[in-house]
């Protein structure tokens, strides 16, 4: 099944994958704007996150880092949250919820 939803929030993780990379080429070393990757397509908020956290969210390819209230529960839930920004994990093929 092919969701376009899903197919943004990988849009949004790719350009941030890129994002990260530039930010350690240039020295950051605490926090940092990325994009949010909720699956709003015309979302253009940003969100802090500390690179640290960042790396170890995108360690784990079902989890996104968004603005607060950006989350779809249909297809996701909430696993961490912060200040400035929540951690969401996608939900698998699941029977129950
Ligand atoms: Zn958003």
């Amino acid at each position: 099944m092919t969701d376009k939803r899903i197919q943004n929030e990988e849009l949004f993780q790719k350009a941030n994958e890129i994002l990260e990379d530039r930010f350690r080429k240039a020295g950051v070393r605490e926090t940092a704007q990325f994009i949010c990757e909720c699956t709003d397509v015309t979302c253009m908020r940003n969100v802090e996150v500390a690179l640290e956290t960042f790396t170890g969210v995108r360690e784990r390819r079902d989890r996104y880092v968004i603005v607060n209230g950006h989350q779809d529960d249909a297809i996701e839930r909430v696993v961490e949250r912060r200040d400035s920004f929540i951690i969401v994990e996608k939900m698998g093929d699941t029977t129950d919820g």
